[in-house]
């Protein structure tokens, strides 16, 4: 049974799961405190493109990377515009976007591998961070999942990408799905509650309605495109904790009306 736990490093909470660790691929999703970033972005913001300053981002980059034992060279980051495009990651690759964002992998918001020593990271605040791991094949995928990539089926197109690129058979993938809104604070206007329902028909209860208004459950959609992808219900875990309830923990988009840092959700291979 895929199971999640918290840890600390240095003052650093993060999530992990320990049993990937153990299958080689150690992963983690951190929290916003103990890192260098002053308000609004305090304190482990994460991103290089929401106006902190490059210095602080940097420096909370490499105390993360240490968590595993790696450096900050090893990251691989794309530029995450909410499309829905997989970039599939090589040796080449290896420090993209990780002092830059304009070296990031531009245009992608997902990333896939199955080379060792490279760490494929990217950042989220409300938006779904969703990791996939193939220990058969040894292949891994990152994924950024908003309301705009899991309308798009971003996580569809990342199974996709691993069986054709590594010859993954969905069934041996496990997949997370890590912190995020949940239905209980994302409400959405009834144009939009309109095209999910035109999108996902045979997806039942991701919608509900109270007196009027729309939430949209984001969790449970990329759950079942996951499932519609081929991979066994056992194997995917959703964390449950909501980024707008838990803001004391980490950043959310929604509470800090857009001024924020953003969380890392990183996963490598050994
Ligand atoms: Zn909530």
């Amino acid at each position: 049974m895929l199971n999640w736990q918290w840890r600390n490093f240095e003052g650093i909470e993060y999530m992990t799961i320990p049993q990937w660790e153990e299958q080689g691929a150690p992963m983690l999703f951190a929290g916003r405190h103990a890192g260098n970033s002053t308000e609004p972005y305090s304190s482990l913001n994460m991103a290089l493109h929401v106006g902190d300053e490059d210095k602080n981002v940097l420096e909370n980059r490499k105390h993360v990377m240490k968590i595993f034992g790696s450096e900050i060279n090893n990251m691989v980051c794309c530029e995450q515009v909410h499309g829905s495009g997989v970039a599939v990651v090589d040796k080449i690759h290896q420090g993209r976007g990780a002092l830059d964002y304009s070296a990031a992998l531009a245009g992608f918001d997902a990333m896939i591998t199955n080379k060792s020593g490279l760490f494929l990271s990217l950042f989220f605040a409300d938006c779904f961070p969703i990791f996939l791991f193939d220990p058969v094949k040894k292949a891994i995928a990152m994924v950024h999942s908003g309301w705009k990539g899991t309308i798009k089926k971003i996580v569809i197109n990342a199974v996709e990408s691993m069986k054709r690129e590594y010859k993954v058979n969905p069934v041996d993938i496990q997949g997370f799905i890590g912190p995020g809104i949940l239905r209980c604070c994302f409400e959405i206007s009834d144009q939009l509650a309109e095209s999910v329902n035109q999108e996902f028909p045979e997806f039942d209860e991701i919608l509900s309605n109270n007196n009027g208004q729309y939430s949209w459950d984001l969790a449970r959609t990329n759950y079942n495109l996951l499932l519609s992808a081929g991979l066994p219900g056992e194997n995917i875990l959703v964390s449950d904790l909501c980024t707008k309830c838990h803001n004391d923990k980490f950043f959310s988009y929604r509470a800090e009306a857009g001024k924020t840092g953003r969380m890392a959700a990183i996963i490598g291979l050994k």
